[in-house]
């Protein structure tokens, strides 16, 4: 291919996928989904509330493709991860074995057209930190236990 045929593909718009409402009848929403749904997974949590609880929600923050997010009022942890099960034309390679909670999911109310925005997302442990400190009272220092300079070591049996 040349370099002003290569240019032209470039620059040819990338085909638009039909809203639900225009959808024909007989067609699958699926059928015009890049599966969307098979590239994560999503579980809610307790909502935290002490300083520990936080903690584990920074720890869960510090690995990669991990985000939190609220909505109304219930936290989830979503792990953006592809199944394994997912084939490279976007169709689900053990379909009529596929686990219950995919046979559950409906296109009805599916992330097909979702604008994946949320209450409150959170993507760093910077960002869960920060909103700690907004919405907790102020932590209380460890106690120091570093040893007194100039004070001797008593050993006990001597
Ligand atoms: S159920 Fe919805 S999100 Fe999942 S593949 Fe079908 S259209 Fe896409
Ligand atoms: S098992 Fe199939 S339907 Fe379920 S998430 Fe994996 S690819 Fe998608």
């Amino acid at each position: 291919m040349t370099a002003t045929a290569t240019a032209t593909a470039t620059r040819r718009p990338p085909r638009r996928k039909p809203t639900r409402e225009e959808l024909k009848p007989g067609e699958c929403l699926c059928d015009h989904c890049t599966g969307k749904c098979c590239r994560y997974f999503s579980l809610p949590i307790d909502t935290p509330t002490t300083w520990d609880d936080y903690d584990s929600i920074r720890w869960y923050l510090a690995h990669q493709h991990v985000l939190i997010y609220v909505e109304k009022g219930t936290w989830y942890l979503l792990v953006m991860t592809r199944c394994n099960y997912l084939r490279s034309d976007n169709r689900c390679g053990i379909y009529f074995n596929r686990p219950g909670i995919c046979r559950e999911y409906k296109t009805t109310n599916c992330e097909y057209d979702a604008d994946w925005s949320f209450d409150k997302i959170f993507e760093t442990p910077e960002q869960i930190w920060e909103y700690a400190e907004a919405v907790l009272p102020p932590r209380r220092r460890p106690r120091d236990r570093t040893p007194v300079e100039g004070l001797p070591i008593v050993t006990i049996g001597e």
